[in-house]
């Protein structure tokens, strides 16, 4: 990129991080107003007001790079950690487009990323719908065509998203990725249950049986989507969500107490200033696993392994987190119809991740054998 270029991106960039600040001031006042288990429809579109969509692309399509470059993924960190803050069940379903956009930058064809845009510019949400439901989705070969068949079982967004980057198994071979259309509501069928929180993201099982797609329509090729690192890192992105909803917490845990009239106790105030640490440790992880995300010179299992132990840091440090506001408001956080008693429920179920013994022994297993690598090296 020229100099020139650069430089106009870098006060893009900071114009887009104004815009989303005001929204964040101008939202973060507002009390909770809708039912818990209603989608925030209303600041999905205040944060499309503010071009958060558009910069998630690459620059030469008249995007801010937000998931391309360490400097876009500075303010992609701002920007899930803020939406995070507001909701973290918009947060989820942000996170999920932003990762379809990035997986199609990855491994889709310029004809596919130049289709996606076009898709996705009405405002429509990306889903990434990779867990299976009842049925494993299968893809098989009918002609020029190919045919779906099974139902993905966890589905955020279901009522809000409008292409969904799934995964397919093929007879042979590693699952394939393949954007597909979600606005059939007859494909709708009940999801997980009716889950403790997180119930604003609106997460059901979607029908893909006897769908047709064309092979415009596969991304990538055979094993791309487990292909590392880019499969675990992506994990960095839950974790900026998650450690929005943690520093909500804080702030509620701050603020009532104050109210409360209780914040100069010793003891509250040790709690805070342990809530303080876990909420600068997560922001620490999720700093240094963003990094990684965007290293040039990392080895993948570096990448893989710091990110897998930033994920699992985070969780600890808001499960630590939880207990301390618990133990700080008693009873009074377990109140429904408070903000401090959703955002809990919220954030516990968020933090539910697949196969966190898995991710914290293989990174254990990579760095016994190696140093953690030097910053810039
Ligand atoms: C609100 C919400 C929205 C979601 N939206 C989507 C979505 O849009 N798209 C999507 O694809 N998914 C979605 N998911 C699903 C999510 O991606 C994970 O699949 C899910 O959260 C996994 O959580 P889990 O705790 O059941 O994980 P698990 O991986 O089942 O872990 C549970 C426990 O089992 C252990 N474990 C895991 N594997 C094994 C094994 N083989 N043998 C023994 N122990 C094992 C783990 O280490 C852990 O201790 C969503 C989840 C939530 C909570």
């Amino acid at each position: 990129m020229l100099v020139a270029d650069q430089s106009t991106c870098l006060e893009r960039l900071a114009l887009f991080r104004a815009r989303l600040q005001r929204l964040f001031e101008a939202w973060k006042a507002k009390p909770l107003s809708v039912p818990e288990n209603q989608f925030p429809g209303e600041l999905l579109n205040a944060l499309r007001t503010t071009g958060a969509f558009d910069a998630l692309f690459a620059t030469e399509d008249n995007g801010l790079g937000l998931c391309q470059t360490p400097e876009g993924a500075q303010i992609l960190m701002m920007l899930l950690r803020k939406v995070g803050y507001l909701s973290l069940s918009l947060g989820r379903c942000l996170e999920g487009h932003v990762n379809v956009v990035r997986l199609v930058e990855l491994y889709g064809t310029r004809f596919q990323r130049h289709a996606l845009k076009l898709q996705l510019k009405n405002g429509s949400l990306a889903g990434i719908w990779v867990t299976d439901g009842s049925s494993p989705v299968t893809i098989r070969r009918k002609g020029p065509n190919y045919t779906l068949s099974g139902i993905k079982g966890f589905a955020s967004g279901i009522r809000q998203v409008g292409v969904a980057l799934i995964t397919a198994m093929p007879q042979h071979g590693e699952a394939l990725m393949v954007l597909a259309p979600t606005t059939d509501f007859e494909r709708h069928r009940p999801g997980p249950g009716t889950l403790t929180g997180m119930q604003a993201s609106g997460t059901g099982a979607y029908d893909f049986t006897g769908l047709q797609i064309s092979s415009d329509d596969i991304i990538g090729s055979s094993g791309d989507y487990l292909r590392q690192p880019e499969f675990s890192a992506g994990a960095w992105r839950g974790s900026a969500v998650a450690l929005g909803g943690m520093d909500h917490l804080i702030d509620l845990l701050r603020q009532e107490l104050l109210e409360r009239e209780r914040a100069g106790s010793p003891h509250q105030l040790t709690r805070i200033g342990e809530a303080l640490i876990l909420q600068k440790t997560a922001a620490m992880w999720v700093h240094e696993a963003a990094q990684a995300a965007y290293s040039a010179y990392m080895r993948p299992e570096d990448v893989t392994s710091i990110i897998n132990l930033a994920r699992l840091a985070v969780e600890q440090a808001a499960l630590d987190l939880i207990t301390l506001v618990q133990r700080s408001l008693g009873l009074a956080a377990f109140i429904k119809g408070k903000a401090v008693e959703q955002i809990m429920r919220d954030l516990a179920t968020y933090l539910r991740q697949p196969a966190p013994d898995e991710a914290l022994t293989e990174a254990a297993a990579w760095f016994v054998h190696h140093d953690w690598p030097e910053a810039g090296q």
